[in-house]
């Protein structure tokens, strides 16, 4: 591990500028990604900046809102009863990460946060143009059982690792970051990550020194009828292979409105838009939820080894919104 400085962030506004002013800074929240992957020698910072201490570990209601502090660990957010009561699906994705002894340790920020799991990436010893821009991609030609199939480009093929992220992206969540002056911005959980393109180093649309503090979700009628599916190799300590995060909008007997979030299937939580809009208007039945399914798999673009995510997709879109519908 390269040597590094310890900071213990007294306020924001000198968090933001350590970050601002040294490009190699980086933040420590729970320390479960940062911290392995500076072990690994994948990252590399000169200094650390501890935020743990920072006022940003609340969950409270504001409004017709419930505000998420970055800095409440994955286990109180799931367990909060604000959280319980109003998105069960947000509980059950985060519920659905890691295990709970990282749960205990991770923080809401630190979780949208994380870098991708692609074992490339996780080894210095060869190309990755995510942790060594215009190196390569040894995913491309390589392993690529566990990447996406919606997406990507020919410079990185990875996928966003995050469950937590996928149950934000079906709440229509709004992530609030600020900067050193305390200018702040709300970015849509939609577009705060982002798609490789020509530039896969960078994972999110933060700008340099910018830190998040709260994530914003709406109350809804949907809560209700939610549901996260989480399909992987073993049922603990693993990512997806691919997961569904559904929630209907229910009313005089059809869907009035309908929210599909995927994870393990592309570099950001990958809203299934073909399918909710397939949904719209429509009685809830099993014929509907595989119609709308099949539309959206068809636009998948698998790899060498990862076709069978394209019906793996298919089935638990229909799962998650039959269990959503009660269809
Ligand atoms: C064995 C194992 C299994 C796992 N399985 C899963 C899984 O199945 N599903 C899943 O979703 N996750 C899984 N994880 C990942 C885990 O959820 C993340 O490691 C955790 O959420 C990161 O949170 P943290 O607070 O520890 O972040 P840290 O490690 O402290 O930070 C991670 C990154 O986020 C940045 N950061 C932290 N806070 C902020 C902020 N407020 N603003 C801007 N940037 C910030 C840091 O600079 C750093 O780059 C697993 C992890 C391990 C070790
Ligand atoms: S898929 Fe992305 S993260 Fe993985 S090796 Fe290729 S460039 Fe690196």
């Amino acid at each position: 591990m390269k040597p590094f400085k310890y900071e213990k962030a007294k306020d924001l506004g000198t968090a933001a500028s350590t970050l601002d002013s040294i490009p190699s800074a980086s933040l420590l929240a729970g320390g479960t990604n940062i911290v392995d992957l500076m072990k690994e020698d994948v990252a590399r910072p000169d200094i650390l900046v501890d935020i743990n201490g920072l006022e940003f570990s609340k969950i409270k209601k504001k409004g017709n809102t419930v505000s998420i502090g970055a800095l409440a660990t994955n286990k109180d957010t799931a367990n909060h009863p604000l959280v319980r009561k109003h998105f069960p699906v947000l509980t059950q994705s985060i519920l659905a990460g890691a295990s709970a002894q990282i749960r205990n340790m991770a923080t809401n920020g630190g979780n949208l946060n994380q870098r991708t799991r692609c074992m490339y990436f996780n080894d210095p010893s060869v190309t990755c143009n995510k942790r060594d821009p215009g190196s390569g991609c040894s995913a491309m030609e390589g392993l690529n059982r566990m990447h996406s199939i919606f997406g990507w480009s020919n410079r990185c093929v990875a996928v966003f690792p995050s469950d937590m992220a996928v149950g934000l992206a079906a709440l229509d969540a709004v992530v609030n970051v600020a900067n050193k002056d305390g200018e702040s911005r709300a970015i849509p959980i939609n577009d705060y990550h982002r798609l490789p393109g020509r530039d896969p180093s960078r994972d999110n649309t933060l700008k340099r020194g910018e830190i998040v503090t709260t994530i914003d979700i709406p109350i809804n009628s949907w809560a209700k009828n939610s549901y996260y599916l989480k399909v992987r190799d073993r049922a603990s300590y693993d990512f997806a292979l691919v997961s569904v995060a559904a929630a209907l909008d229910l009313g005089g007997g059809v869907i009035r409105g309908s929210r599909i979030a995927m994870g393990g299937v592309a570099p950001k939580p990958w809203r299934a838009l073909i399918a909710e809009k397939e949904l719209i208007g429509k009685k809830p039945s099993k014929e509907l939820f595989e119609r709308a399914a099949k539309m959206e798999m068809e636009r998948a673009r698998p790899l060498e080894h990862n076709e069978f995510k394209v019906k793996m997709g298919e089935r638990a879109i229909v799962r998650a919104l039959q269990k959503s519908g009660n269809a």
